[in-house]
């Protein structure tokens, strides 16, 4: 699976309710600050789904 960022509902890290919450709850590292965004690493993932049940904007999914 690939987690996906929907940039729009994200609206970047520095306007996140929770300050980026879903880089700080990968402990996986597959989530990656990049220029105030989200950067997906796909090969980290375990699909442990914790950034999808936690992001405040729900703006991240999986496909
Ligand atoms: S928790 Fe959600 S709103 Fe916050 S940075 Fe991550 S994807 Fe964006
Ligand atoms: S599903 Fe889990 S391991 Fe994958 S990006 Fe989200 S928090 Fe990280």
């Amino acid at each position: 699976m690939t987690v996906i960022i929907d940039l729009d509902k994200c609206g970047h890290i520095s306007n996140c309710p929770g300050q980026g919450l879903c880089i700080q709850l990968c402990d996986q590292k597959a989530l990656i600050e990049e220029d105030n965004d989200v950067k997906v690493i796909d090969e980290n993932c375990n699909d442990c789904d914790l950034c999808l049940m936690n992001c405040p904007n729900q703006a991240i999914s999986k496909s």
